[in-house]
């Protein structure tokens, strides 16, 4: 019996949205633990660069340019996967974009278009494929998607995200009543305010002293948390510590859904 817990050592672990943020922390934290990582994002220099840095501190690491809300990239992101490291056993579907702040009745439709085809469409592409993958392998897995405190909470002049992360609930736990049967785990983590760039565009948007309200009158922890707090939940319920949890959804957001 192995005492190390969360050890990733042989697995193959695809992670989306690693060129940033909690994708890159979570990409490093599984390499860490003894995973080889497929890193994939749009920016493709980054996430080289980020997969080079691994491979420097003795960790398995490589890369393929992506965007998951293209069928085609994401098709070919998991093959290349199988191709170079011959299977897939861990997906983290967390690339996800939130730029846009404007309210419904001012809203173009291409910026409802944009945040639903990266962080719903997305995630239902690559389930799909990664998916085909593993059940081709049978050998079971485990996916984790990226949701958000949004998942639950609606949030005014974001309804488009807002929209996309509850819809990825009933994907994440369809998905898990479809692939239970071949050991293939499916849940969503949910974080609430993570220091990310992502999260620092959100705040110039919305405004310092909204978010500073929030924080201050939201969060039980009266923080904003930090991408390898995020990270480290998503490796719990990709490792076998979460053998007989699927379909359900993590939130790590410091207290903040429970407040009114
Ligand atoms: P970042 O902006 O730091 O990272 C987002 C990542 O998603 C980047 O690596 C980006 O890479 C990638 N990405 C965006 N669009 C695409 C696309 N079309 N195809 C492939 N990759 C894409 O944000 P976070 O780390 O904060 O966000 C990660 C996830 O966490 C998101 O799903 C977000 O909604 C969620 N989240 C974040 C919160 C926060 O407060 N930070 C709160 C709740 C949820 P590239 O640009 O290179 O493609």
């Amino acid at each position: 019996m192995s005492a190390e817990v969360n050890s990733f050592a042989g697995k193959i672990a695809l992670v989306t949205g690693a060129s940033s943020g909690i994708g890159l922390t979570t990409a490093q934290l599984l390499a860490m633990r003894g995973a080889s990582v497929v890193l994939a994002a749009r920016r493709e220099e980054d996430i080289a660069a980020h997969a080079e840095a691994i491979r420097a501190a003795g960790g398995k690491a490589s890369h393929i340019r992506t965007d998951v809300a293209d069928a085609g990239d994401v098709e070919a992101m998991v093959a290349n996967t199988v191709e170079t490291h011959g299977r897939l056993d861990i997906a983290v579907n967390n690339a996800g974009i939130g730029e846009t702040v404007v309210p419904i009745v001012d809203m173009a439709d291409a910026d409802w278009d944009a945040v639903i085809d990266t962080n719903l469409r997305g995630n239902f592409l690559c389930l799909k494929h990664q998916a085909r993958a593993m059940l081709a392998a049978g050998n079971g897995g485990a996916i984790v998607n990226v949701g958000s405190v949004n998942s639950f909470l609606g949030c005014a002049a974001f309804a488009h995200y807002c929209a996309s992360k509850s819809a990825q609930i009933g994907l994440t736990s369809s998905a898990s009543a479809e692939l239970a049967p071949q050991s293939i785990r499916v849940n969503l983590v949910c974080p609430g305010i993570i220091d990310t760039p992502l999260h620092r565009r959100a705040r110039t948007k919305f405004g310092d002293a909204a978010y500073d309200e929030l924080i201050e009158h939201r969060i039980h922890l009266k923080r904003a948390g930090q991408p390898i707090e995020i990270a480290r939940a998503i490796a719990f319920l990709a490792s076998d510590e979460a053998s007989f949890i699927t379909g359900t959804t993590l939130t790590a957001d410091g207290g903040f859904h429970l407040t009114l």
